[in-house]
């Protein structure tokens, strides 16, 4: 679903490589947690997956497709594939809980009997069910965060790339944030989520992939994680 070929990333400003030759590949409805300290590489990972960013060698590819090789009027519809969640939450903070999802399909020209059809549907999937109307600010952090996932899987995305999905969020709204993507996980969708939180890897032993300095260097089915204190 995702490979990278040994790609290095190197920031035309910075000497050291943000990516250092990695080389990983996350099949078809896996989860992983992609692990490292601030600055190890996570998100520039997540960039290079979406194509906002271009690799300095190697090669990353999609769902088996070289992103090099995409032309930009194409890049909307790799990134339609890929839903993404961020630490900040990023809602329309002047739309409604059910508009901010519905804004998801409207752009993509989805009719509005779908759309009233799709997003209750989703938001009951992360937990939301009744808050159609309320406006971002009304909502906890978790709540939120819920309303973001909603939006990133409510056109059925291959990928959910999720980075730092909890780093706002205390620890059992973080663990209540962590079972939705895990449902999400199970519906068959392959989850890549960026994260340092050691107490989320450790509790939820997925496959952890650990970034130092922009290397791999650890891939562990059911891994931990020791951060640093
Ligand atoms: P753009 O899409 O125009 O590159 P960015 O916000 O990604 O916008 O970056 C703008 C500039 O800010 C970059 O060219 C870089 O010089 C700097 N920058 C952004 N993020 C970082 C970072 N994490 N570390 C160091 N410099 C950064
Ligand atoms: P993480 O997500 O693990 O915190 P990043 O991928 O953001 O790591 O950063 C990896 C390295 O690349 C860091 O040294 C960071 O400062 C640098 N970096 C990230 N984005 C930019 C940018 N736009 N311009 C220059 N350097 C950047």
């Amino acid at each position: 679903m995702i490979r990278f070929d040994t790609v290095t990333k190197v920031y035309d400003n910075n000497s050291r490589p943000a990516l250092d030759a990695v080389s990983l590949e996350v099949d078809r409805g896996e989860f992983v947690f992609l692990v490292g300290a601030s600055g190890s590489g996570k998100s520039t990972f997540i960039r290079l997956v979406l194509k906002e960013d271009r690799v300095s060698r190697g090669a990353v590819y999609v769902a088996g497709q070289n992103v090099a090789n995409i032309p930009s009027w194409r890049v909307p519809k790799l990134r339609r594939g890929i839903g993404v969640v961020f630490q900040d939450f990023r809602l329309l903070p002047n739309k409604t809980v059910f508009a901010n999802v519905a804004f998801a399909m409207q752009v993509i020209g989805k009719s509005r009997a779908v759309i009233r059809e799709t997003v209750p549907d989703v938001l009951q999937t992360v937990g939301l069910e009744g808050k159609n109307n309320r406006m971002p600010h009304e909502l906890s952090g978790g709540e939120q965060q819920r309303v973001a996932i909603a939006r990133a899987i409510v056109n059925r995305p291959g990928i959910l790339l999720a980075d730092e999905p909890t780093g706002n969020l205390d620890p059992t709204t973080s663990m209540g944030i962590m079972k939705v993507l895990d449902r999400i996980n199970s519906n068959g969708t392959t989850v890549v989520m960026a994260t340092h939180d050691d107490d989320i890897v450790n509790t939820m032993r997925k496959r952890v992939v650990e970034l130092r300095n922009g290397s791999v260097v650890r891939d562990d089915a059911e891994g931990i994680y020791i951060g640093e204190t």
